[in-house]
């Protein structure tokens, strides 16, 4: 029996793996990926961590998973589908193929996936021409049309990245204000090769011989709808808490965040949470590795409240 099962291993699992280690617990992360990070993979520069400014994103989740080996948390890649009460004390988490984990405690620290536009077109061409990540998929769209849908601060970093490669970026916002930082919206109006269409919404995503070929946009002000040629839609609306697999077990917010105070503790006794999955003002990766370290003291108080 684990002492703790972290499941995720962002920023806020892999501090969280640190801080148990260090106290000495018997301690499993449990990653469904395949690799960790969690979104910070996907930026190019982070600015914004105290005392590695400008470091690459990737490079972060290398140096943190490192970290976390380095006081030997053990890792499992492996998707959790439920959570159970242990008959005796604590936890079952059941994994997808039926293998079984038990635990005296859990830290959830799944974060937050991408938001889907849900209209036509969008599943059949994801990677196909539709993207998520502009960092991942931007070297494809060298010389070639590009856009983006989003007004706040991932879209606006997404389009003046792919305006670096691509011919030309049209950048597409419901609304005519931008809710993105004042000096990323001063760099994207300072860029000749994005366009910024405001007021207006992806009505559907068309394609040729099985990959994007344009967009069907409405201006919701006027109405008009037209078609642009594009070679790849990158959508940038904002993120979904992973936060499913817990559903009925702790008390979640209307959109799915599992509430929890700064402490970690959820509805439920020995569940904890960590990360941007929390109800929370500030989703960074400085208040998700801080998260990581707060919810393994509540477990740590748990454990001992246990015997
Ligand atoms: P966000 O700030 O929530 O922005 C999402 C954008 O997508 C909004 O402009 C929203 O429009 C639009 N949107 C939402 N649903 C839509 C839909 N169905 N159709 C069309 N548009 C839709 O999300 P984010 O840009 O992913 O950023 C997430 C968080 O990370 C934010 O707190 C952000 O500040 C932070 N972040 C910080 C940095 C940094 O500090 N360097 C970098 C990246 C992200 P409305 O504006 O009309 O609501």
């Amino acid at each position: 029996m684990y002492d703790v099962v972290i499941i995720g291993s962002g920023p806020a699992g892999l501090s969280a793996a640190v801080y148990a280690r260090r106290a000495k617990l018997k301690t499993l992360v449990i990653e469904k990926a395949g690799y960790s990070g969690g979104q910070i993979v996907n930026t190019s520069d982070v600015d914004n961590y105290l005392g590695l400014q400008g470091i690459d994103g990737f490079e972060m989740a290398m140096k943190f998973r490192s970290h976390a080996e380095h006081f030997e948390a053990e890792f499992l890649d492996a998707e959790v589908l439920n959570i159970k009460d242990n008959q005796d004390d604590g936890f079952i988490i059941i994994l997808k193929g039926e293998n079984e984990i038990i635990t005296k405690s859990i830290i959830v620290a799944t974060g937050a996936g991408y938001s889907k536009l849900g209209i036509v077109g969008e599943a059949e061409y994801t990677g196909k021409g539709v993207s998520y990540c502009a960092t991942c998929d931007g070297a494809f769209y060298r010389e070639k049309i590009a856009a983006v849908v989003g007004g706040g601060d991932v879209a606006l970093e997404d389009a003046l990245y792919l305006a670096n490669m691509a011919s030309k970026v049209y950048l597409i916002h419901r609304r005519d204000e931008l809710r993105g930082a004042k000096s990323l919206q001063d760099k994207v109006f300072a860029t000749e090769n994005i366009e910024f269409i405001p007021n207006t919404i992806v009505e559907k995503i068309n394609g040729a011989d099985g990959i994007v070929s344009s967009i069907t946009i409405k201006n919701i002000k006027s109405a008009e709808v037209k078609n642009v040629d594009i070679n790849g839609i990158f959508v940038a609306i904002g993120m979904k808490p992973e936060s499913s697999f817990v559903k009925g077990l702790v008390d979640m917010d209307s959109s799915g965040y599992i509430v929890a105070g700064e402490d970690g503790a959820t509805s439920r006794n020995g569940i904890f949470v960590a990360g941007d999955v929390r109800t929370k003002k500030l989703r960074q990766v400085i208040t998700a590795v801080s998260d990581g370290a707060n919810a393994v003291a509540s477990v740590e108080k748990y454990l001992r409240d246990l015997k």
